[in-house]
């Protein structure tokens, strides 16, 4: 007899997988259909296949080591064809959500974001420090005058809070994506170099901007406008809060009195200049929430469409989808009411809008949005290895 490879099934695995929403792996039965039918797979050894059976098997390192999960961009043209219904496109959704959960750094983290009957514990935590912070420095109150947010959360609060954060969450991040690439670099596409690391770097990033591979989906493309406009108003909104503090910590602008601030007058020479600038900041910040907020309406879109045809929602998708578009319409609201002066409704909106913050930021790492990273991550890797030559 010749050596055989001995496998060793993760039973609690594969429970968890079919209770995430991937119960269906069962039914296939390896004819192969789906390999055939998708348009992103290599020849050499395709997916989503094998990794069917690797799922039903409960074969959990090898597919955490597995970056052909994320070459799949989840059109489902495989589960279209399948003749057993066994959505492999879903399958191999639910198996990334398995491989944030399981590199998340703390573990219990991606437990609590992955399990959305835990979202009120999620929820609580900003809530509880905000009113925490609020009622012992004064300021659990709407305050007398015209709206003006930093009157009642005052931005030194807030940058308190949210810098020390996002610094943890980039160094959380970064442990777990390091982790991630140590298994992904044991897979039989070990990397032997790293010369190739600054051009598939670019290739990747070209990949990822244009959303170039979901042109190669059928059953459903129109998913790509909704992540394109997602992505660019995420991207535009990360650069509107960094020319933010910009202008507060080195221009010293005093928000709202940018116009009449002696720093920026003294920079750009006059009037005209100064209202230029602010207006440029402001219609930026404002076009960059209204691709998030149209992205985020097309996604709703695209799900209810999509349900029960070509692809089936997980409620953690479905909770990402709610957030951003909480975010992008609570501050949406505050600027409103905080033009129309109505106190009682502008502070309260503020405060959910800080929430709503605070969740996609602290739980980037372990969100749907974290997807965006491992599957860049992934990408970068397969292009090194020479397994993406798309
Ligand atoms: S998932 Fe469906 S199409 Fe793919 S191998 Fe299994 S039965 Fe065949
Ligand atoms: S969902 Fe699309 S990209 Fe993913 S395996 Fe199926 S056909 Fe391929």
């Amino acid at each position: 007899m010749g050596d055989g490879t001995v496998f060793t099934p993760d039973i609690g695995f594969v429970r968890g997988l079919k209770e995430a929403g991937a119960d269906t792996m069962k039914q296939c039965y390896q004819c192969a259909t789906c390999s055939t039918v998708c348009d992103l797979t290599p020849s050499d050894n395709p997916f989503p296949r094998k990794e069917m059976i690797m799922a039903q098997w409960g074969l959990k390192d090898e597919l955490a080591a597995d970056p052909d999960i994320w070459l799949c961009h989840n059109c489902n043209d495989c589960s279209k064809y399948c003749p057993r219904g066994a959505r492999p496109g879903d399958v191999l959704s639910v198996l990334r959500k398995a491989v944030i959960a399981e590199n998340a750094v703390p573990r219990f983290m991606g437990t609590i974001v992955g399990n959305t009957k835990l979202l009120i514990v999620a929820l609580l935590i900003p809530i509880v420090l905000f009113l925490c912070v609020l009622k012992n420095t004064g300021h659990l109150n709407i305050p007398e005058g015209d709206v003006v947010f930093s009157k009642f959360f005052p931005i030194s609060y807030v940058d308190s809070i949210f810098v020390p954060l996002a610094g943890l969450v980039v160094l959380l991040f970064a442990v777990s994506v390091k982790r991630f690439w140590g298994k992904l670099n044991v897979n039989p596409y070990k990397l032997m170099a790293y010369s190739m690391l600054l051009p598939s770097l670019f290739e990747t990033l070209k990949e990822i901007f244009i959303h170039k591979k979901f042109e190669k989906c059928d059953a459903n493309k129109d998913r790509a406008w909704a992540h394109r406009l997602v992505m660019f108003g995420f991207i535009g909104l990360f650069i509107q809060t960094n020319w933010a503090v910009f202008n507060i910590y080195v221009l010293k602008w005093d928000s709202p009195y940018l116009k009449e601030d002696p720093n920026i007058l003294l920079l750009l020479g006059s009037h005209g200049l100064v209202w230029l600038y602010y207006a440029t900041f402001k219609l930026f910040g404002n076009a960059s929430a209204l691709l998030l907020l149209i992205g985020s309406l097309l996604v709703f879109a695209n799900r209810m469409k999509d349900k029960g045809v070509n692809s089936v929602s997980s409620s953690f998708d479905w909770v990402f989808a709610t957030m951003v578009f909480l975010v992008c319409i609570t501050g949406i609201l505050a600027e409103f009411l905080r033009f129309a002066n109505n106190a009682q409704l502008a502070y309260p909106m503020y405060f959910v809008h800080l929430v709503c913050v605070f969740y996609i930021i602290a739980y980037l790492p372990y969100s749907k949005l974290a997807h965006m990273v491992y599957r860049t991550t992934a990408i970068l890797y397969a292009k090194m290895a020479k397994r993406d030559v798309m």
